[in-house]
């Protein structure tokens, strides 16, 4: 494998390669980068092809925590873990506490967290043999409200600024997907006065919005055709692609999937549309601010009060990228690495 190569291409850090021939526990631990603090980032429990797609997995995922981290103010860089599921029977317990173990030899430097195919029992096996874990029971709790309360900030400060309106009042929002980020994000811009156009997979979970928000449900491939002020994707990753762009009706695009834009050229894509698009990592970081705050002092209050913090920073790359005709995702990247460039020259 062309493994330096990789960390080139991803800008790293370091990679730790964990392996316990007793559970069969086989997992790379990717820390991005530590300048501004030990890094955070969720453990995936999944399947691979191949050992070099895990490690790419991890590699990207791990960067993107660090960017959303800093950008978010929180004292961490960013890491990410894939445990890869054996193919054979296994004894889960055995390997999430053989991971534990791992993890507490790296010397503080990476705090794990659930993922994709891992769960609070999990974590909970893993605090049984290390404090290096964050989201556990009579932890912080379901990081989706903040998530969602984080996207409904973001997107007031793209309506006042794109829109000129102070409130969100009567502001017409198309969510795809209503799982757990999208629900709450529906319950919080209907409490603000926004009406809702709400599109999911699931049928029970559309009506459910459509029930207790009063919420009008689109067919899943009708969401980008929708006549809205504001799209907010909140399912899978690559909404914004090739197809779905020059149908897009909204001039906001805001809502908390990870990597929304298929390839970094769709950013520019949007930019060239008059379309103001909130960067993903910096509109869905309410998730990672509550459980980063588990490792201070955790209370809701706090937790709530720096997601709310989200306006400001969405409204500052909003404002940066009108002025000076760039592209929302470039202006994010930017301002992450002048933070990251101001702790290496005073470090
Ligand atoms: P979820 O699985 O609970 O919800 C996703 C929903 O999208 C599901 O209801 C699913 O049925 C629906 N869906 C899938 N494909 C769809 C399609 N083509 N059209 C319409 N609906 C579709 O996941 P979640 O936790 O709500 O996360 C949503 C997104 O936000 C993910 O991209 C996730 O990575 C990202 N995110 C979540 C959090 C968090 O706190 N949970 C934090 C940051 C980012």
């Amino acid at each position: 494998m062309d493994l330096f190569n990789l960390l080139d291409t991803y800008d790293y850090g370091g990679v730790h390669f964990g392996r316990d021939a007793a559970s069969g526990m086989c997992c790379i631990v990717a820390i991005h980068d530590t300048r501004l603090g030990p890094a955070i980032g969720g453990c995936r429990f999944l399947p691979y092809d191949s050992e070099r797609d895990a490690v790419i997995d991890a590699l990207r995922l791990a960067r993107g925590m660090t960017y959303k981290g800093a950008l978010a103010g929180l004292p961490h860089g960013g890491g990410k873990t894939v445990i890869i599921r054996p193919n054979r029977m296994f004894d889960r317990a055995a390997i999430f506490r053989s991971f534990g173990r791992f993890i507490d030899g790296l010397g503080g430097r990476y705090f794990t967290a659930e993922d994709s195919g891992t769960g609070v029992e999990d974590m909970e096996v893993i605090r049984s043999v290390t404090k290096q874990v964050v989201g556990t029971d009579g932890g912080s709790g379901d990081p989706s409200p903040f998530t969602a309360l984080g996207v409904r900030r973001g997107i007031e400060a793209c309506v006042k600024l794109k829109l000129n309106r102070a409130s969100i009042e009567d502001v017409h929002v198309a969510v795809q997907g209503v799982g757990h980020v999208g629900y709450h994000l529906c319950r919080e811009l209907h409490a603000q006065g926004a009406s809702l156009s709400v599109a999911d997979v699931d049928p029970l979970k559309a009506e459910r919005a459509e029930r207790e928000f009063g919420a009008t449900v689109i067919p899943i491939e009708k969401i980008f055709d929708v006549e809205c002020d504001v799209l907010a994707p909140c399912a899978l990753g690559s909404a914004l692609n090739d197809d779905t762009i020059p149908r897009l009706q909204a001039s906001i695009i805001a809502g908390a999937a990870n990597n929304q834009l298929a390839e970094p050229r769709h950013g520019d894509d949007l930019n060239a549309r008059g379309i103001l698009y909130a960067p993903d990592y910096a509109i869905n970081a309410g998730g990672l601010i509550n459980v980063a705050l588990e490792l201070q002092d955790y209370s809701v209050e706090k937790a709530t009060n720096l997601t709310m913090n989200v306006y400001d920073t969405i409204f500052e790359i909003a404002e940066r990228s009108l002025a000076s005709m760039t592209p929302t995702y470039r202006i994010a990247d930017v301002l992450v690495e002048e933070k990251l460039a101001a702790v290496s020259q005073n470090g």
